[in-house]
């Protein structure tokens, strides 16, 4: 009855800004949320405009596909410096991309660079980002705000723009990953935002002696600020994950809510996936599952074996990711029955020490040190199980996409591993996945020793988990209806 009365209201208009989004620019889980919850959201009753930066990396093919809407001159600077914004548009599926054009600060960058050169560039990207909501004259009930990148945008709105059109709008910052917070010298960012003084004052952006710090401001300004899981909504009030910020999150935790990211599963489908070697639904994914690891197992140069079991491991290579523990366990979860194949980039170290461990186990290890949206597909559906382990989860893609895949996540009960994969349980024959909460590398090589047995002795109950896992809902459904229900709270 409540969905009716929606579907006969006024759609909600909601802004988004973030820093990256799938097909144009993707480095991580953010790019998937501003790619999939826009497509959600239309399909509760919701306008949805995402303005992206139009960084010189984007395909040609999208910038075929853009549309002028227009360009004007917006200051910045404490000085009064001004700077061209343009606007292209570009429609797909219901929903309206406008990406912001500037050569300065987008044609270089893939899409960061460093701190020095990306603090300019989104106080740029913040502003004119409501700028062109106001040019465009779409005045949204909520402008919604990802991760430290567009988290002046709140800031911009009760100070710049509060006496504008786009003034009326109510906030939403969403947190993505704490860890990243946009954190540099107070003169430099207060030069390049024209920000009023006293918001670099310690309750709002001040940190430290002579900081300022991006995230921090945006938390403070925001009328609601959400993070990606319940239990990561909880952690980063607690010193350990709260990267110097859990006493203003504390602080302002009555506007704080954690709700899960899901998945887009068009996107992600192993009945309709072309990447596929063979594509698979719960009745023929036993059989199928076999030809994508053959083929993967082909394409990676590991020995071809489907009796083999595949560990997978999709990340990027930053101590977050729990690969420490991967590291000290390594050698002794090799063994002649087991591979394991690794797709990511990042760290040095890490990418060298699977380097290393590929060229003492050829044919058993594969270090793919690369970005491949193909490979990871393949890898989803070819593995029998996926690695997370992390030292701090937001939420995690992986784990959801493996489930979806049929393919088991072995993962450390954290942030959104922890409400997503509840733990096998041999007894009742429940549970998604191998779970295990103390980071440490014993701990964490046990919980594989206890996948690998079930995987080896005893096919039926692990058969029936890839069975349960396809089956578990980790569309967006759900979670776009909690937002929807908090931009109609926002805005009322
Ligand atoms: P994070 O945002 O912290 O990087 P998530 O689990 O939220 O982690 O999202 C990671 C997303 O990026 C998933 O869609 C995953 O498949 C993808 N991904 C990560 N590394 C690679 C890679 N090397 N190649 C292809 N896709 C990758």
């Amino acid at each position: 009855m409540e969905d009716r009365n929606n579907q006969a209201a006024e759609p909600l208009r909601i802004a988004f800004v973030g820093s990256e989004c799938y097909p144009f620019v993707k480095t991580g889980g953010l790019g998937d949320v501003m790619y999939a919850l826009p497509r959600a959201l239309i399909k509760q009753n919701c306008d949805v405009r995402v303005l992206l930066p139009k960084y010189s990396c984007i395909p040609q093919k999208y910038r075929d596909q853009m549309v002028y809407r227009g360009s004007f001159m917006m200051d910045l600077c404490m000085d009064g410096k001004t700077f061209f914004v343009g606007i292209m548009e570009l429609v797909m599926d219901g929903v309206t991309y406008d990406f912001i054009e500037n050569e300065e600060f987008f044609s270089w960058g893939n899409p960061y660079t460093d701190l020095v050169a990306d603090i300019p560039k989104y106080c740029y990207f913040s502003k004119a980002a409501l700028a062109v909501l106001n040019y465009l004259e779409w005045t949204p009930n909520v402008v919604h705000c990802h991760d430290w990148q567009a988290a002046l945008v709140p800031i911009y709105l009760r100070t710049h723009f509060a006496n504008t059109p786009v003034g009326k709008a109510k906030s939403m910052l969403t947190i993505h990953n704490l860890r990243f917070q946009g954190i540099y010298g107070i003169p430099h960012i207060k030069y390049w935002t024209g920000i009023p003084g006293y918001v670099f004052d310690y309750p709002f952006m001040k940190q430290g002696k002579d900081d300022a710090n991006m995230m921090k401001g945006g938390l403070a300004f925001a009328n609601c600020i959400t993070t990606v899981s319940q239990t990561y909504a909880g952690e980063i009030q607690t010193e350990f994950y709260g990267e110097g910020l859990d006493p203003h999150l504390r602080y302002h935790s009555v506007r704080m809510r954690g709700i899960v990211n899901g998945i887009d599963v068009e996107l992600w489908n192993s009945r309709t996936d072309a990447l596929l070697a063979a594509k698979y639904d719960e009745n023929d994914v036993l059989e199928k599952k076999k030809a994508n690891k053959l083929a993967l197992q082909e394409k990676v140069g590991l020995e071809q074996d489907e009796n083999k079991m595949v560990i997978g491991l999709i990340s990027r290579l930053t101590n977050q990711k729990g690969l420490d523990l991967v590291n000290a366990a390594f050698a002794e979860m090799i063994d002649e029955n087991t591979q394991v194949v690794v797709l990511g980039t990042g760290d040095v170290y890490y990418e060298d020490s699977f380097r290393y461990y590929e060229s003492i186990h050829k044919g058993s290890v594969c270090a793919y040190i690369s970005y491949n949206e193909a490979l990871a597909h393949l890898i989803y559906a070819g593995a029998d199980a996926l690695l997370v382990p992390s030292l701090f989860e937001p939420c995690g893609l992986t784990q959801l996409i493996a489930m979806r895949y049929g393919t088991i996540p072995i993962v450390r009960e954290t942030g959104g591993l922890k409400d997503t994969v509840q733990p096998y349980n041999k007894y009742t024959n429940e549970g998604n996945g191998f779970t295990f909460e103390d980071y440490d590398a014993g701990v964490f090589l046990n919980t594989v020793r206890s996948a690998k047995e079930v995987y080896f002795e005893d096919r039926e109950s692990w058969d029936e988990m890839v069975k349960r896992d396809m089956a578990v809902d980790v569309s967006w459904e759900k979670s776009a209806k909690d937002y929807r229900d908090l931009y109609l709270q926002l805005s009322k």
